[in-house]
């Protein structure tokens, strides 16, 4: 199938993007990969396109203090390879598992994050870092923390006349650790389930954060620090990998009952995907400790 006519407009600022999105029926494309083949089936039938890559400004990835700021045409590959987005380690990590290496050199990172596919990585990083959607109509702006933006599958707080215009990563502090990891079919594919975790420790606490991908509408994120602490108190806090990630595992089945509330489909049932959250929690959540320590150690050393 062919997708139905449209008009395509390709403006020079981000005031003639927004003055365009204000025309009904509009709708955004920065590197087609979802958009296209959803043009294709008629699944969407947008009357006008607007390009936003002739758009420099929205082309930028940025650093601002403890801030990486990623702007709307940036694309996945930037992110994976500009030493600048090394300061963003978790999306770093999670990158590889978006689609295969053609995809991520034509889609967005603002993309990804609009499409808000529930299986999708992206979203699942910014909502286990708590990014910030920054959001521009000819009006205004305004800034919508991840918690708020995913509303449903493919559904966000982005209004129809709205560009989200960058997303403000913040980056890595010392005492940080991070873990990432999913399970697909075949690598490339959309993940059955995956988790993406934040670790903070200090001399005083540790803290931890899993955000769950793939198991319900929009990404699920759970306070997993009682769970970590937990597990701390039958190994030590020095404890090797090994051994953390099978105390962790007498407790991520709880967690994994919580945050999965899909009804199942062709590809795996609830109870399979509880069975992966649960593996792939423990041993993120294990890696994530691990790498914290050594961050909070190498700051110490320096
Ligand atoms: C074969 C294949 C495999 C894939 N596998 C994966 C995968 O494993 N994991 C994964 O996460 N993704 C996967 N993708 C999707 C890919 O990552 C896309 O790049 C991404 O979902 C959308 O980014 P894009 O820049 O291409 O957006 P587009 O396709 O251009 O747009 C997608 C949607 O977002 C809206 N939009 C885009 N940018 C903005 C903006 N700045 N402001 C407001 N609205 C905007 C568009 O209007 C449209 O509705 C796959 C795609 C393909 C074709």
């Amino acid at each position: 199938m062919k997708a139905a006519p449209f008009a395509y407009v390709r403006p020079g600022t981000v005031a003639d993007v927004v003055a365009e999105l204000s025309r009904d029926g509009s709708k955004v494309i920065a590197g087609g990969q979802s958009l296209v083949p959803v043009l294709a089936m008629r699944l969407g039938r947008p009357t006008q396109l607007i390009d936003i890559n002739a758009v420099p400004e929205l082309g930028e990835l940025s650093r601002d203090g403890g801030s990486l700021r990623v702007g709307a045409a940036v694309r996945q590959r930037q992110l994976q390879r500009e030493e600048i987005a090394a300061a963003v380690p978790l999306a770093r990590m999670a990158l590889p598992w978006v689609g295969h290496r053609e995809i991520r050199s034509r889609g967005t990172v603002c993309g990804s994050i609009a499409h808000a596919d529930p299986s999708a990585e992206l979203p699942a990083v910014a909502a286990c870092l708590g990014a910030t959607m920054v959001l521009r109509t000819g009006h205004g702006t305004r800034q919508v923390p991840a918690a708020d933006f995913f509303t449903g599958a493919l559904s966000t707080a982005i209004e129809p006349d709205e560009l989200l215009s960058e997303v403000i990563f913040p980056v890595a502090k010392r005492g940080e650790g991070f873990g990432f990891g999913e399970f697909a079919r075949r690598h490339g594919d959309f993940a059955l389930a995956g988790v993406a975790v934040r670790v903070h420790t200090s001399e005083a606490s540790v803290e931890a954060r899993l955000t769950c991908f793939g198991v319900s509408d929009v990404p699920v994120t759970v306070d997993v620090s009682q769970q970590l602490r937990s597990a701390l108190q039958r190994t030590g806090s020095d404890p090797s990998r090994a051994d953390l990630l099978s105390a962790l595992a007498d407790h991520t089945p709880d967690v994994a009952g919580d945050v999965v509330d899909t009804v199942g489909d062709s590809h795996a049932s609830p109870a399979y995907r509880r069975q992966l959250i649960s593996a792939l929690a423990a041993r993120e959540v294990s890696r994530a400790y691990v790498s914290a320590r050594l961050s909070e150690s190498e700051e110490c050393s320096r």
